[in-house]
């Protein structure tokens, strides 16, 4: 059965979100995107409405939603602003799913109705200075000693790790020697404050101005056995699970930039003109924005298909690669095209297309690089 209409509780959720975008983030996402500040109130906005407990069971404070929810909700906010998008898109499949995925129920029952509510917020620290893509080469470690966890290294890049409602970071660590040599890795919650763990300044990043970005440094940093999150030696295999999904939703977010840029061009041919006539009336930019919502509209179908396979149950791993590495091209390409019909106006912060471009090129980059994505499909297809 093909069917790609949205069911009524989805399309209702759209809608919502959509109006909240609109009415509430464009008004003043600029202004915080300009200070390098962080939403609070946006955050605490989104929080009541559900959206951090969209995909987790009631029991647990969450909604009892799917995951196709979330996706739907991180394309409506992207399309007005990806920073408002990245943070709940990290605050949920980073920093709560791997809580509700291997948790213990007493980790559940701690963490996720903070989490689900938005009060609070975790994090996922998996990538390190030393690289992320190889994410097994893990060089952090944690030590058993006396019914603790020892830590001791250093992640970078760590989304919503240092803000004053971040409660928890999960952390990926070596945490001995499997049989066959390869490391044992281990994921560890380390809560906010613990001592020897360290918060180091946000970043000045080139986009997504408004989310909360750090480096994180662990040194002799001591956490409770009962930390572990699920079984020893798991860790690698459960980022690989947070990350396929996370695909997803990435490709959900990108979608929603490129809808934007074709939103905002829309509007704007209509208004600019040029040599005596609106803009929008020659072929040439008409081109570009039909090429634009192409783009947009072959991406969403890729994530819907990548999102239905996974809610079904099926292997997804290659559908989600495809849906991230296409609709981050595509949101890269309509910032480019978006930026160039806005002309100058294109270049400057004060417009939401400025902003797209800014924010388009981390797509391409997070969450598993292009070349990452083109490797799991080429893996998919039995290739060598
Ligand atoms: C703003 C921001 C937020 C982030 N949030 C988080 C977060 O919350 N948690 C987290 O854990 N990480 C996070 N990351 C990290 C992100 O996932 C990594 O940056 C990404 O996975 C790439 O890793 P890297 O930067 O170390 O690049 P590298 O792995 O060093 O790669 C460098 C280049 O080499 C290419 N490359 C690497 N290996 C191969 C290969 N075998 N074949 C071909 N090309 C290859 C890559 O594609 C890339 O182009 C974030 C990053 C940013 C910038």
């Amino acid at each position: 059965m093909i069917d790609f209409r949205l069911g009524d509780e989805y399309e209702a959720l759209r809608k919502t979100v959509r109006d909240f975008a609109q009415s509430e983030v464009a008004p003043v996402i600029g202004e915080y995107y300009e200070r390098e500040e962080f939403p609070y109130d946006l955050v605490a906005t989104m929080g009541r409405m559900g959206l951090f407990g969209l995909p987790f069971p009631e029991e647990h404070g969450g909604m009892g939603g799917d995951y196709f929810a979330l996706c739907l909700a991180l394309e409506e906010l992207a399309r007005v602003d990806s920073s408002v998008a990245i943070t709940l898109e990290a605050g949920v499949s980073l920093g709560a799913m791997p809580i509700h995925r291997f948790g213990s129920e007493e980790q559940k029952r701690e963490w996720l109705p903070a989490l689900c509510t938005g009060e609070a917020l975790g994090a996922f620290g998996l990538t390190e200075p030393g690289g992320g893509s190889d994410a097994g080469a893990t060089r952090t470690t944690a030590r058993l000693d006396g019914g603790q966890w020892v830590i001791n290294g250093s992640k970078a890049f760590i989304t919503n790790s240092g803000t004053d409602i971040t409660r928890l970071v999960t952390v990926t660590a070596v945490t001995g020697q499997q049989p066959d040599g390869r490391k044992e890795i281990s994921t560890i919650i380390v809560p906010s404050g613990t001592p020897g763990f360290t918060v180091a300044p946000k970043y000045s990043k080139v986009g997504w101005n408004a989310s909360d970005t750090h480096e994180l440094a662990f040194d002799d940093c001591r956490v409770p056995e009962a930390n572990l999150l699920g079984e020893r030696g798991r860790g690698y295999a459960q980022f690989l699970s947070i990350l396929d999904e996370g695909r997803i939703a990435i490709a959900a977010l990108s979608v929603g930039l490129a809808q934007g840029c074709v939103d905002e061009c829309v509007r704007y041919v209509g208004e600019r003109e040029a040599f005596g006539q609106k803009i929008g009336t020659y072929q040439a930019i008409q081109f570009k924005i039909a090429d634009m919502e192409s783009r947009a509209h072959t991406a969403r179908l890729a994530y819907y298909q990548a999102a239905a396979k996974m809610l079904r149950g099926e292997p997804f791993k290659k559908e989600a690669a495809i849906a991230k590495l296409v609709s981050s091209n595509a949101a890269m390409d309509n910032a480019r095209e978006a930026t160039q019909i806005f002309g100058g106006y294109g270049f400057m912060n004060e417009f939401p297309v400025g902003r797209f471009y800014r924010d388009a090129k981390i797509l391409e980059i997070g969450e598993g690089t292009s070349e990452v994505q083109r490797m799991l499909i080429a893996r998919e297809l039995g290739l060598p």
